[in-house]
């Protein structure tokens, strides 16, 4: 992974696509216990040396910005990286890479149906991919597909349970005019037991926080013996009631004056879990025109800029060996999948939680 994020960190501060949505606010790397402090933060520190605070107390984390971080930071520590490091505004991004794309000359269908793919086209014989059905009934026939459907990827094709579609929770909170200068250019604060928050929306004023758990899924089981089969994403624009609480946890720790806000936004987001957390980026094994450029395993964005470049050269033949043999069609990894598998994530109670037993949801905007 070091290779993509040196090629998406050069992408991120140079090209004049991808730059304007880099914000070098410096992040910082956080735990509450003493065990994942050593495990996680103090290497961290040990890579970036020369540009690390710690932070030991809590009057280390209310000097960072006195009129945003006024919480306990209860058994907070963490390492400050002050430089070469902040957040990327993945939707800023997301625009300016489809007005490119457009511009060269890239056609896009959008939405449902006429966006929404159904189905991949075969062959008689299913030897070949031929393309794809959208839920309008056409047929958009090609030489060649790409299959970069995120977690939707695992409806399309049977991946051999390389991909586990596995959600993440967040809310947003809105900020008043003159309150959102003082958290503006505030450091990404990233706990590995309780989550993370990024500086307002410079348009809507809105902050974004996530809690950090190992993940939902919706798993689906076989009937009779009850044994996890996969797990099935679906859209909502709410989150379970016990992830609101983690949130207003997380806010009560850091930021208690924002601890009782209502939330103007909330969704379950989905990814794709490869068993080693790295990419799947390769030709299928079977369908020599069929592309696979899929497995974010939660830290997909940061290296978007790779991305493409890694599937041309995938095209090109002329992929880097090591970066090759990383993110190939690797299903015997998967073989003995243990779907439950937290995958050295942290946060709620430690394990991959089943959208099966939430027993409430956030009804944001439905009352
Ligand atoms: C809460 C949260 C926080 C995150 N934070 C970070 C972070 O800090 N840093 C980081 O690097 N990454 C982060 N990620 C992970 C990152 O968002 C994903 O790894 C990344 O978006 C995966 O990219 P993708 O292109 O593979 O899939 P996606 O971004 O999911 O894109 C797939 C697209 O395909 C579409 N699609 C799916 N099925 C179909 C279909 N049948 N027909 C047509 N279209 C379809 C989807 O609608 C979607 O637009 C976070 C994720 C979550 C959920």
């Amino acid at each position: 992974m070091n290779r993509i994020s040196q090629i998406s960190g050069e992408a991120w501060k140079n090209d004049p696509i991808y730059a304007p949505f880099y914000h070098a606010t410096g992040f910082i790397m956080a735990a509450a216990s003493d065990v994942l402090f050593e495990e996680v933060v103090v290497p961290f520190a040990k890579d970036h040396t020369s540009e690390v605070k710690m932070l030991e107390s809590q009057k280390d984390w209310q000097a960072i910005a006195p009129n945003v971080f006024t919480g306990q930071f209860p058994g907070w520590r963490g390492a400050w990286r002050q430089r070469n490091a902040g957040w990327v505004f993945a939707r800023g991004a997301l625009l300016a890479v489809h007005q490119e794309a457009s511009r060269l000359g890239a056609k896009f269908l959008t939405g449902s149906p006429e966006g929404d793919v159904e189905s991949l086209l075969f062959n008689d014989t299913k030897s070949e991919v031929l393309g794809a059905r959208t839920a309008d009934g056409k047929e958009h026939r090609a030489s060649l597909t790409i299959l970069a459907a995120g977690a939707g990827c695992d409806a399309l094709i049977d991946f051999k349970k390389q991909l586990r579609p596995t959600a993440w929770t967040l809310a947003h909170i809105p900020l008043e005019v003159a309150e959102a200068i003082h958290y503006k250019g505030i450091p990404v604060p990233y706990n590995v037991e309780r989550g993370f928050f990024i500086e307002p929306n410079e348009i809507t004023r809105e902050l974004k926080i996530c809690d950090e758990h190992p993940g939902y899924c919706n798993f689906i089981r076989d009937a009779d013996t009850g044994e996890i089969l996969s797990s099935k994403p679906f859209a909502r624009n709410q989150i379970p009631l016990e992830s609101e609480s983690r949130i207003r946890q997380l806010l009560r720790d850091t930021m208690p004056q924002l601890a009782d806000r209502q939330f103007s936004f909330a969704r379950i987001c989905w990814d794709a879990d490869t068993v080693d957390r790295i990419f799947l980026i390769d030709h299928h094994p079977e369908y020599a025109s069929l592309v696979l450029a899929c497995g974010g395993s939660g830290h997909g964005v940061n290296p978007m800029p790779a991305i493409g470049q890694l599937v041309a050269d995938l095209l090109e033949q002329k992929m880097e060996p090591k970066l090759k043999a990383m993110s190939r069609w690797r299903p015997e990894q998967a073989e003995q999948r243990n779907w439950e598998d937290s995958q050295g994530r942290h946060g709620a109670n430690e394990t991959v939680m089943d959208f099966k037993n939430v027993k409430g949801w956030t009804r944001i905007h439905e009352s």
